[in-house]
């Protein structure tokens, strides 16, 4: 049984993430206490099923012995190493390379970071300092989508678009820019693929030249699939439109494969899926499978030319005391390993039947749209399905409805704007995302 202390000291002491404080406090602390798999215990004894991987990060599983070991190892032999003055350890350098050899195109030279939000951060430096290498110093602005997300960092929150990571804070700073999400459920230009994708791409060329033309524009930052905004899919060919969009600006186009990276949509990386090279690209959470905390910015042969070329024999100024840490690295290595070894491939598997699954609850009278690629999904509620009229986030059903798939077993996310998410364990069993699904039907049926 959770004592009552722990309770009280979590409210009296630790500052939760995104959390209403008064809110939190009032409801008190749900503590987690063991995992194994896809499975989650918690302090009062209910084992749930984990349908979002921690906070989709959780790629492998929970538990994994090997992935212990590799950590408690690397502890042993090298706990700490830094690389600065030039030093580095064994796992660093293994994982950079492992790593580029499998990114897509020529994304060799890797910066490894915390997690995202810091890699996010990085990109913004690194791009400046290339702008600026290339002798335009001029192309400072930044452009991003609404709905997206890119970190809590004082820079990514202003790229990022959802309102709670802006009020309060004085964000986004005047050089950061948005233009529509592709949103297909409710984009004003309709939902056929076409038109959605001619429509980013006439509203990323109108942004550009609002802010005064590709002589001004730096970058231009997209999720695979916006998650945190609701797991918004864009048409397929987006991505790639949006690449060459960039192209014919002169901007460089970072892709935040935060989420979608190590196999969360089925290959790899996402951008593989969609054919593309982006100039840079952001990982975090499944890198390292939420182990241990780690994440990692790529660059193009051309980007790190021009920014190294740059320098010269200068110090590119950006470096945090725990880049490229040595347990981080040994864990990624082993979690890369096992996804290879076969979680990927049972992560394809099961990301059909969890599409299949959802697609099942799409004539409930709460669902108005089921959406998702590989183990990364959501279903949108409504109160009028033909109107398509939102369920308001700030309605007792939506407030309620991490409690009750909680109740039922379920670990889901509830998203602010009624749409409920899923990205399991890539090791989840078919009868696992059967459960799932089973449960978010009587979620759904008790919300009604
Ligand atoms: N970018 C994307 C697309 C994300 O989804 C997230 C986190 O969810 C981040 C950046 C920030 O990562 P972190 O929470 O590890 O700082």
């Amino acid at each position: 049984m959770l004592s009552n202390s722990l309770v009280e000291l979590d409210r009296a002491h630790l500052i939760h993430p995104v959390a209403s404080y008064r809110g939190h406090e009032k409801a008190g602390v749900r503590v987690l206490r063991s995992a194994r798999g896809a499975t989650v215990t918690d302090g009062a004894g209910q084992q749930l099923l984990d349908g979002f991987a921690g906070l989709w990060c959780v790629n492998l599983g929970y538990g994994v012995e090997s992935v212990v070991e590799a950590a408690a190892h690397q502890m042993r032999e090298l706990s700490y190493a830094t690389g600065y003055f030039s030093l580095g350890s064994e796992p660093a350098i293994r994982l950079a390379a492992e790593l580029a050899e499998r990114t897509p195109g020529d994304l060799d030279h890797v910066y490894f970071t915390l997690g995202g939000s810091d890699a996010v951060d990085s990109t913004v430096r690194f791009v400046r300092y290339y702008q600026r290498a290339r002798g335009k110093p001029e192309k400072d602005q930044f452009i991003s989508l609404e709905q997206g997300y890119h970190g809590s960092s004082t820079v990514g929150a202003g790229l990022t678009a959802l309102p709670a990571f802006h009020a309060g804070f004085g964000l986004p700073y005047d050089w950061q820019h948005k233009i529509p999400s592709h949103y297909l459920y409710r984009n004003p230009v309709g939902s056929d693929p076409q038109a959605v994708i001619a429509a980013s791409v006439a509203q990323l060329h109108a942004k550009v030249a609002e802010i005064g033309g590709p002589e001004r524009v730096a970058a231009f930052y997209a999720e695979p699939i916006q998650g945190s905004g609701g797991v918004l899919v864009p048409p397929d060919g987006w991505m790639k439109a949006m690449r060459e969009a960039c192209r014919a600006l002169d901007i460089l186009f970072v892709a935040d494969e935060v989420i979608t990276g190590f196999g969360r949509t089925g290959p790899l990386f996402a951008c593989a899926d969609e054919g593309i090279v982006p100039d840079l690209m952001t990982v975090a959470k499944g890198l390292t499978s939420g182990y241990v905390p780690m994440g990692a910015v790529f660059m193009t042969n051309h980007v790190y030319d021009t920014i190294a070329d740059g320098a010269g024999a200068a110090a590119v100024g950006h470096g945090y005391t725990y880049s490229a840490h040595p347990v981080s690295a040994a864990v990624g290595l082993e979690v890369l390993r096992l996804y290879e070894a076969g979680v990927l491939e049972n992560g394809r598997k099961s990301g059909r039947r969890l599409m299949e699954g959802l697609a099942s609850l799409a004539d409930h009278p709460l669902v108005g749209d089921v959406r998702g690629r590989g183990m990364l999904a959501a279903v949108e509620l409504v109160v009028d399905k033909a109107a398509r009229t939102p369920l308001p986030a700030a309605s007792e059903p939506a407030r309620r409805i991490f409690d009750r798939a909680w109740a039922n077993g379920l670990v889901i996310r509830a998203f602010g704007n009624g749409a409920i998410g899923f990205a399991p364990p890539l090791c989840a069993t078919l009868a696992e995302i059967d459960a799932m699904v089973e449960r978010t039907r009587r979620t759904l049926d008790q919300t009604l």
